[in-house]
């Protein structure tokens, strides 16, 4: 199976942290300001997946900015804020609303969207509470994971299985 993910949020929340992570299995700590899309093989349930992932780099402060090519272009999204930025947090609201008004599916509510805190490791800085993520994760019928790129893989991991399961959940209804 094949699969376009769109890494989508604020600026510095740590989207290229995270795919970085999931490609490299490292963190770097600097990313610079490349937009890219990047292949990642990996296997679940003895399926083989193909994940093309689009690290986007915009200001999504801009109303304008946000492309409606990217959002149709993607089979998934992972929407990032980080727990110690609200003002991002409050984009990931819009952001979900305006790919679900985007999306073309019958039932707009399928549309598979993972919703990342991240930043967990700067818990003394934390703004936004975890039950804040998550009731927003349920409102929405989106996953929800609280992760750190800098400290943990394996959240990073998770938050990229969850998506592909529920990917492939859609394909599979379509
Ligand atoms: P982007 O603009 O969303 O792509 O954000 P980046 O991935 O470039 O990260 C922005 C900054 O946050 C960089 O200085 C990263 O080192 C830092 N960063 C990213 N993820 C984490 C994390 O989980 N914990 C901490 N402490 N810093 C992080
Ligand atoms: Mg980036």
């Amino acid at each position: 199976m094949d699969a376009n993910v769109v890494v989508m949020g604020s600026e510095s929340v740590g989207k290229s942290a995270l795919t970085v992570r999931l490609l490299t299995r490292r963190f770097i700590g600097e990313y610079g300001d490349i937009e890219s899309i990047y292949s990642h093989n990996f296997e679940t349930d003895g399926r083989d997946i193909t994940l093309n992932i689009w690290d986007i780099y915009e200001d999504l402060s801009v109303e304008t900015s946000l492309s409606e090519k990217k959002i149709q272009w993607a089979d998934g999204f992972i929407l990032v804020y980080s727990i110690c930025d609200r003002a991002s947090f409050n984009i990931v609201s819009k952001l979900i609303q305006t790919i679900k008004s985007t999306k073309d599916y019958l039932n707009t509510d399928k549309v598979p969207i993972v919703i990342v805190g991240n930043k967990r490791d700067l818990h003394h800085r934390r703004t936004v509470s975890s039950e804040e993520g998550r009731l927003l994760a349920l409102k929405a019928d989106c996953l929800f994971y609280e992760v750190s790129a800098a400290e943990n893989y394996h959240s990073v991991l998770m938050v990229f299985h969850g998506l592909v399961d529920r990917i492939k959940d859609t394909k599979l209804a379509l």
